[in-house]
């Protein structure tokens, strides 16, 4: 286990809002030369059997995984779950409950964009989705990139799915104390993920940290494909303030979007615990 190197433990399906089946996921990470994959779809467990059979075909070690929506301080924050029981009852009611509210989300996301002159967005983004009760601001995304409004899904978040924009709607997903409990009430490990891309100030930021902890929360993602290189090294030392573990995952959703692909990160920085170490009785 400690051996192991080119760990990527967080990446997207069809199943949520990445574009390839959990087996072409495994597929690419495994020619990427990747040793142990997770795929950490939003809010959702039902690509994990396929994607830990796929591993296996393709000789990579695998640990269960998700990517959870939590409400905290005002601001959307993502708790990546790994190596959690993923048949278990009150993770697939946690996360059943934390779907809920995207189908209306979705409504009321199609009639702002409506409101500026961008019409059908809502039968326009669903033609996007592989999991119906999974809706996401990146199937509006891919709309509106095919509708030529935007270059790109950047450019569409940009002018038109963030706070203040048309596109935006509030939303509250699940608590962090909730979240944290589902991965750990089912034998898993919770991460924060991509610390440094939320909007807090350090006050908050170390609110979240302390809270996390107080839950039993033990890692952070450290290198992730959401990180610059200044923020791995920026994360390793809050890591070690903390006494948290670290991850490592390029959060891949897409060939044509993403911009860092499976298994091409750089290494965690050598003085941090990598988070697989405190996994290895999960390995599948
Ligand atoms: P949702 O869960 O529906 O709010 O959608 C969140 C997803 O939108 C994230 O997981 C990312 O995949 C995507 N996303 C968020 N911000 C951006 C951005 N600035 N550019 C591209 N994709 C983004
Ligand atoms: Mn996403
Ligand atoms: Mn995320
Ligand atoms: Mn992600």
């Amino acid at each position: 286990m400690s051996q192991i190197l080119n760990a990527d433990l967080h990446c997207h399906s069809v199943v949520s809002d990445g574009t390839l089946t959990p087996e072409a996921l495994a597929e690419r990470a495994a020619r990427n030369g990747v040793e142990l994959w997770s795929l950490t779809d939003h809010d959702e467990v039902g690509g994990q059997h396929r994607a830990a059979a796929a591993a296996s075909a393709h000789g990579m070690k695998y640990l269960t995984g998700t990517e959870i929506s939590v409400t905290f301080a005002g601001e959307t924050v993502h708790i990546v779950g790994l190596g959690f029981d993923p048949d278990d009852a009150a993770v697939s009611e946690g996360l059943h409950d934390t779907r809920g509210g995207r189908g209306k989300r979705a409504q009321e996301m199609s009639d702002g964009l409506a409101r500026v002159g961008i019409h059908g967005a809502y039968e326009g983004a669903l033609r996007f989705v592989g999991n119906p009760e999974l809706v996401s601001r990146t199937h509006f995304a891919r709309f509106l990139v095919e509708q030529g409004h935007c270059k790109d899904t950047s450019e569409v978040f940009r002018k038109f799915l963030t706070e203040g924009k048309p596109g935006f709607v509030p939303h509250r997903w699940a608590s962090l104390k909730d979240a944290v409990s589902w991965i750990k009430g089912a034998g898993g490990l919770a991460v924060i993920a991509h610390p440094a891309r939320y909007r807090f100030t350090a006050n908050e930021e170390y609110a979240l940290f302390v809270e996390f902890k107080a839950h039993g929360g033990e890692a952070i993602e450290v290198v992730t494909g959401s990180h610059t290189p200044a923020e791995y090294e920026e994360y390793a030392d809050k890591a070690l303030e903390f006494d948290f573990a670290a991850s490592r995952g390029s959060d891949f959703h897409s060939p044509g979007e993403s911009h860092c692909d499976l298994g091409q990160l750089a290494l965690l920085p050598g003085r941090l615990t990598p988070v697989w170490e405190l996994l290895e009785h999960r390995l599948r």
